[in-house]
Order: structure tokens, then C-alpha cells, then sequence
């Protein structure tokens, strides 16, 4: 079933969904399951999974030289979206990117999802692999997730690349990724905005946004795009900290701010389990905050690790 449809039927309550990270080449699925599993009390009625793009290493050769080889360090989420609808019966969605693909790729990795019965997509441009400094789009790709969402509204019309003539529509449902603290590339907030709004005009579906820690900005970031005329379902996503390498890495990373409340007290955590103790009590209290808000759903990133979010999650589900 698509998203939509799943906050359409909940009728106002707040569902509860999460994002899991494909486990690293040669691991086993059992590790997705041990991350799915202790959540399901909470009946999500979608799980996220993410998309890795290739990085480069170097190797020495024999010669002395160094070979520059491509490696994709977690493949398989079309894979484990099929095994969590199969095992699980919940749907699930494929986190599919630019970055890498050409537009044939690209269609045929959604006539893949298609016929494994995958409704829903999130469409994102994806960053530039780890060894460049900007994103660049495959020669005969897409430079933006606009003109993505713009080629799976096409196949939901039957346009294929290859032909004039009309096919088997597919039906996806499409989400996008929007930035309450705005995308670190972006001139500023209404630019970027603009853009979120060429996304939802193109067919996007509904919107998840980053991460936040301070509510505040994700109401803020609902009431801009509102007034921009933005008006599909915009999904708060929340992730706890769990580590004393957390307080720098996320800033850093995702390029969010920590609000001063939780940043004087994080300066105070002296150890991991201290760090983690406060992002469950901080996580239940945005959680509370954004259910008691009438949010169509909470997203927890749970990056495969499901402890904090379910100690958040009995909380406030
Ligand atoms: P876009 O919407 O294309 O925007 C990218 C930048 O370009 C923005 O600064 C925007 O303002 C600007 N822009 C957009 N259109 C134009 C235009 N026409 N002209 C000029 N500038 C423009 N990454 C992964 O690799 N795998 C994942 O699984 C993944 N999952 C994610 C899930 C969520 C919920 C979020 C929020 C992000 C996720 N990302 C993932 C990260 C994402 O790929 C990066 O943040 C990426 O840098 C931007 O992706 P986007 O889809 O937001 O890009």
C-alpha cells in the first residue's frame, strides 16, 4: 500500500515508522531482522531502507601501482525491501538516488521494484561519492531528485524511455527529503524551498525531513512551506544520539544545529551510556511534543540500532 494511503487511513493518529541501513557487504540479513524485530509492537506501516552508492579505494598492485577500484560497501536494499514485506507483510520503502545511475538504470531498478510489488519510493539525489567534493550526476543521469520524481511520474503514466508508445503504468507513491535547517548546498532557506516546491509540483508525494533536534524548527519549516504552497504531508524524522561521537559527527554530517538546552547538556556526559541516556529522554520529549502536535507520522533513524528508539517509542506509542 502506498504511504499516502497509510496516513490517509490512520485518520489523524500519529503513526510510527523507521529507516534501516542495508547491513555491510557479506553480513548477513538476520542483522536487519534483529533490528526490525523489537520494533514491530509499535506496528509500523512502513520501514525505510537506505541506498549506498559506490566509494572508491586504491589498491597496490603487484607492479607497485596503485588501481583505483569501486566498491559499494552496502548493497541489497531492493533485496531487503522484498524480505521485509515477505517476512513481515509491512511495506517498505526503497530509498532510490541519482548519484550513480543513468536514466536506463534508473529504469530498470524501478521496474524491478515494480514487479516485487513495492509501492513507494523516496527519490533523492544522493551526495557526491566520499573521494569528491561536489556531487556530479552520471553522464546520462539526473542532476537533481526533481528530475527523478519527474521520471517516476512518468512511468506511473507509461512513458518509458524507450518508446513513444504507452506501457504497464507503474503505481508509485513518492516521497522526498526536505531540510527544516536547510540543505547544506543551498543559497539559503527559500531557495532551497523553492526547490522542495519543484519537487511536490513535479508529483512528489509527501515530504521526511532530516533530522532536527529543536522542534521549532520543524514547525517553522511546515508553516514556510505552507505558505509556499507546499501542502503534501510533511513526516518529522528524529534520531536519538547514542554516543559521545555523536555531539560532533551529526553536525558535522547532517549539517543540523544541537538547540542550547541540549548541547549544555550533552557538554556534561562524560561517557557513551550517558550520551545515549539523554537522547532517549530527549527523543521522548520532541516525540510527545510532535505527536501532541497532530504530526502524521514519526520517522526514527534508527541507522540499524533499534534500542533507543524502541525505549522512545514505548513512550510515546
Ligand atoms: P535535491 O532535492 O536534488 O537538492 C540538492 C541540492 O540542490 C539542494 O541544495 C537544493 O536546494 C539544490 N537544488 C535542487 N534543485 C535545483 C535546481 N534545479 N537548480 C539548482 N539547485 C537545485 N542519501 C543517500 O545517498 N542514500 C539515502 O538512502 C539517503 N536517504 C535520505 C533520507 C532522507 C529523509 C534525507 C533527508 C536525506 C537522505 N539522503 C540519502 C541524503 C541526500 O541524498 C542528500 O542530502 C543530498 O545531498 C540531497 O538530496 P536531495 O534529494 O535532497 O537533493
Amino acid at each position: 500500500m502506498q504511504v499516502t494511503e497509510h496516513l490517509k487511513n490512520a485518520k489523524g493518529k500519529t503513526l510510527f515508522s523507521f529507516e534501516i541501513l542495508p547491513p555491510l557487504k557479506g553480513k548477513s540479513i538476520q542483522s536487519i531482522y534483529d533490528g526490525i524485530e523489537p520494533l514491530m509492537e509499535f506496528d509500523p506501516k512502513f520501514i525505510n531502507v537506505t541506498y549506498h552508492r559506490e566509494e572508491y579505494i586504491y589498491k597496490t598492485r603487484e607492479n607497485g601501482l596503485l588501481e583505483k577500484v569501486s566498491i559499494r560497501k552496502r548493497p541489497g536494499t531492493v533485496g531487503i525491501c522484498a524480505a521485509i514485506i515477505n517476512k513481515y507483510n509491512v511495506d517498505a520503502v526503497p530509498h532510490l538516488i541519482c548519484g550513480g545511475f543513468s536514466k536506463e538504470e534508473t529504469e530498470n531498478a524501478l521496474i524491478d521494484l515494480h514487479f516485487l510489488g513495492i509501492d513507494n519510493v523516496l527519490a533523492l539525489r544522493g551526495d557526491a561519492v566520499k573521494t569528491e567534493a561536489n556531487f556530479r550526476p552520471h553522464a546520462n543521469g539526473h542532476a537533481y531528485a526533481r528530475e527523478l520524481v519527474d521520471q517516476i511520474v512518468q512511468m506511473n503514466d507509461g512513458q518509458y524511455l524507450m518508446d513513444d508508445v504507452s506501457l504497464d503504468p507503474t503505481n508509485f507513491c513518492i516521497g522526498v527529503a526536505g531540510y527544516p535547517e536547510k540543505h547544506f548546498e543551498a543559497m539559503n532557506l527559500p531557495s532551497d524551498m523553492e526547490y522542495l516546491k519543484q519537487k511536490v509540483d513535479a508529483g512528489a508525494d509527501y515530504i521526511v525531513t532530516q533530522m532536527f533536534f529543536d522542534n521549532t524548527k520543524y514547525f517553522e519549516f511546515v508553516d514556510k512551506c505552507r505558505a509556499n504552497g507546499i501542502n503534501v504531508p510533511i513526516i518529522p524524522g528524529l534520531k536519538p544520539i547514542k554516543t559521545l561521537k555523536h555531539t560532533s559527527f551529526l553536525p558535522k554530517f547532517f549539517h543540523i544545529d544541537f538547540p542550547d538546552e541540549l548541547a549544555e547538556n550533552l557538554l556534561k556526559c562524560k561517557s557513551n551510556d550517558e550520551v545515549k541516556a539523554l537522547g532517549i529522554e530527549w527523543g521522548i520529549k520532541q516525540a510527545k511534543e510532535l505527536k501532541e502536535a497532530g504530526v502524521p507520522c514519526i520517522h526514527f533513524y534508527t541507522m540499524s540500532n533499534s534500542e533507543s528508539v524502541k525505549t522512545i517509542a514505548k513512550e510515546v506509542f
